[in-house]
């Protein structure tokens, strides 16, 4: 089994979710008592948020593959960047540290495009709603094409995220409007929606939606495990 290096605390109620996710995976492949072989490197998401806020990407940059390497320091045998924005780093880190990187877009789409879904709705932070890193490698390797929600909805999502989900509240009003920005989204013509912010599945479960929902921690956490045991298929060592 290989030993997987996870980059998490952003936020760590996401990072939750993935240690939780990879462990049932392996534990579904393997049985017994396995469970994955795992270095978590923890940021306080205090300090990379306000670097987020400031558009300070370079040093955001610099503390992921600080992070990274301190991973490779530590024994990882690939590194799994447990947020969908901080995948802006995804090119410096691979840059920085020989060790493969399990990128969200790549597991993401690998899902999807079986259900025969080729537009999708795309729900996650500012970043990931506004820049290119997440929707042009969706289109350009893997033939997705995304729609993003109207700016006012992009707001409140970005909100929501921050203000309420990266610190563990939930509310109604919030599935709510959550639910609003997915119809308008399934109006527009998303065949499917990708919830790409790995807290959204916090908030929004299937019944939310009229079309399937793609949550990108669930996605995530399990190829890394089934990565992890690429050479073990099958196997109870
Ligand atoms: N976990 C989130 C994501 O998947 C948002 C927090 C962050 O900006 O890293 O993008």
């Amino acid at each position: 089994m290989k030993t997987i290096g996870l980059i998490g605390g952003m936020s760590w109620e996401s990072t939750a979710i993935y240690y939780r996710t990879i462990n049932e995976r392996v534990k579904q492949r393997l049985g017994g008592l396995h469970s994955a072989k795992i270095v978590l490197v923890s940021l306080d998401f205090a300090e990379l948020a306000a670097l987020q806020r400031g558009e300070r990407w370079p040093e955001a940059g610099e503390m992921m593959v600080g992070a990274a390497r301190s991973l490779a320091a530590a024994g990882a045998d690939f590194i799994v960047i447990t947020a969908n924005t901080m995948h802006k780093a995804a090119p410096a880190i691979v840059d920085a540290v020989p060790l493969p990187l399990l990128h969200v877009v790549d597991v993401t789409a690998a899902a999807v495009r079986p259900s025969g879904a080729r537009t999708v709705g795309l729900l996650g932070t500012r970043f990931t709603m506004e820049d290119d890193f997440f929707r042009e490698r969706l289109e350009s390797r893997h033939g997705l094409r995304s729609i993003v929600p109207a700016a006012d909805d992009r707001e409140q999502v970005h909100r929501v995220i921050y203000d309420e989900l990266c610190v563990g509240v939930v509310r109604a009003e919030s599935r709510a409007l959550f639910r609003g920005v997915v119809g308008r989204l399934v109006a527009e013509g998303a065949e499917a929606v990708i919830l790409g912010c790995t807290e959204l599945s916090m908030i929004l479960s299937p019944a939310d939606s009229p079309v399937p929902l793609w949550d990108t921690a669930r996605i995530h956490a399990t190829a890394a495990a089934d990565y992890a045991l690429a050479d073990d298929e099958g196997g109870t060592r």
